[in-house]
């Protein structure tokens, strides 16, 4: 491993242009090729999803880089979520009892745009856009690239490849195709997939509903939630079935069946979105899967980052945030100085997968939460229990939501087994009646809450030790 050598990175995406940034600011040679015109000159949408939630892990690693406060600049902060139930009544739950915990709302064609400016500022930096990888020859590292615009194939040799070409990745197609190793692989799709629409801001150019939270409509089956944007828009998404339930994204397929679910289901939303027929017809819609694959890397020569080594679905609000986090688990196992780039790539997964796995299982179990579970009276007299635990006592309770996107020091998967084990607690205490849910506890009572919750919970934690559950694979 030198200073030298040539890294190769495919796919300038979030990951990837924080991953060119971090590597350039340590020293390395880098090379960037995107499949995708530079978003910052060509008006393209810049992917999947025109906004996301942006929170502390993700932060974490743009800190790392020096990008947090330019990030900060493009935030809208999100203190707690908002559901309209069908007849249009709203109500609330904030994401944490402690005032500082919130998440952000932030374009990411402008957080991709910050990266590539500060990752081009550095001379040590080349990228070059509307070059698609097709394949990469992983035992020569040499990537086989299509130019767009003048149709030219060319090939580019590394000493180093990193895919961060997100979830349709080139490298770890490569990885199956060339049968070079042992390599496992799993792709589960989601019977949903997901649509943008959009709210316009008003005549002056605000905000129509609260930019304070992120607004859900969930309805059992299927949900539509809305993220706030600076123009005063909001982007709004649609999770719907493919062709399930009695309105599915087969069967919505004229203006009136579109008008006549949304009247039904979404009428608070219908009214602020004046081009829903011709959004919802024109706008494509997209997939929702998870990916799981080992190993990341091929000896001394790739490494997958990012999306391209786990997409999961974006119910948890962290597949962006998860592939920061890479970058600085990277950037750690870099500053052990290990000899070499197969012992940093080994180094950097047994760190790093478990936690990854972890996130793939709690994004998927938002889902539910989310579309559903919000709405109902135990979990709502749940969350209650939960901010006033936080509020009360900020240095001893934290829910599951604030373990995994406010704790960034501890790992998705601590974060995972201490917040199920916690939430089975607390159901259980509310279930048995062995807890007062009275709307206003006193301190003292609170205190006892705080008491069983975690006495259940770590004994939770000892029977699921025991059963072997929590062991890390
Ligand atoms: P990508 O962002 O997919 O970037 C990959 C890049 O590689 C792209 O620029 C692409 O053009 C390029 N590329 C692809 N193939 C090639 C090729 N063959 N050759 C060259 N270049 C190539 N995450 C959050 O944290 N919070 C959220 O709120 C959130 N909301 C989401 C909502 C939706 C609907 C979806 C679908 C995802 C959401 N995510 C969210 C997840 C987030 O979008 C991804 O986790 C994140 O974009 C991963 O970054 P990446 O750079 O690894 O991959």
């Amino acid at each position: 491993m030198n200073k030298k050598d040539k890294i190769l990175i495919i796919g300038a995406g979030l990951c990837g242009s924080l991953l060119a940034l971090r590597l350039a600011q340590r020293g390395f040679e880098v090379e960037v090729y995107e499949s995708r015109p530079d978003l910052r000159t060509t008006n393209i949408s810049a992917g999947r999803s025109i906004n996301l939630a942006l929170s502390d892990r993700g932060l974490k690693a743009l800190r790392l880089c020096g990008m947090e406060e330019k990030a900060r600049e493009f935030c809208i902060p999100m203190f707690g979520r908002l559901m309209h139930d069908a007849h249009g009544k709203t109500f609330s739950s904030n994401y944490s009892g402690r005032e500082n915990e919130f998440i952000n709302s932030i374009s990411r064609g402008n957080l991709n745009a910050l990266l590539l400016d500060e990752a081009e500022k550095h001379d040590n930096v080349t990228i070059h856009f509307n070059k698609q990888c097709r394949t990469v020859d992983i035992e020569n590292t040499v990537a086989h690239f299509k130019d767009y615009q003048t149709k030219e194939e060319f090939f580019v040799h590394a000493d180093v490849i990193f895919g961060s070409d997100g979830a349709g990745s080139s490298l770890r197609k490569s990885y199956i195709s060339e049968r070079k190793f042992l390599f496992s692989y799993s792709q589960n799709y989601l019977n949903h997939g997901y649509k943008e629409l959009e709210i316009p801001a008003n005549k002056m150019g605000t905000h129509q509903i609260s930019k304070e939270h992120l607004h859900i409509w969930p309805r059992g089956d299927f949900m539509l939630i809305a993220l706030p944007n600076m123009d005063g828009s909001f982007t709004v998404t649609l999770f719907l079935s493919y062709d399930e339930g009695e309105f599915n994204f087969e069967n919505l397929t004229s203006e009136d069946k579109i008008t006549a679910f949304f009247e039904k289901e979404f009428p608070d939303a219908l009214a602020l979105i004046p081009n829903i027929k011709e959004e919802f017809i024109n706008n494509p819609t997209g997939p929702l899967g998870t990916i799981k694959c080992s190993p990341w890397s091929y000896k001394n020569k790739t490494l997958l980052i990012g999306d391209s080594s786990h997409a999961i679905v974006p119910f948890y609000g962290q597949g962006m945030n998860a592939s920061f986090e890479d970058v600085f688990v990277f950037d750690e196992i870099l500053n052990q100085n290990l000899e070499t780039w197969e012992a940093v790539f080994k180094a950097y997964q047994k760190a790093r997968k478990h936690d990854t796995d972890a996130i793939a299982d709690l994004a998927i179990d938002n889902f539910h939460e989310m579309k559903d579970h919000v709405a109902n009276p135990i979990f709502k007299e749940k969350r209650k229990i939960e901010m006033d635990l936080e509020k009360i006592f900020p240095t001893q309770y934290f829910s599951k939501y604030s373990l995994v996107t406010f704790n960034e020091n501890i790992g998705y998967n601590e974060a995972m087994n201490r917040g199920r084990a916690q939430d089975k607690a607390l159901l259980n205490l509310i279930a048995d009646n062995d807890i007062s849910t009275s709307l206003e506890m006193s301190i003292e009572e609170l205190e006892i809450v705080l008491r069983k919750v975690q006495e259940e919970t770590n004994e939770i934690l000892q029977e699921d030790k025991i059963a072997g559950m929590n062991e890390r694979n």
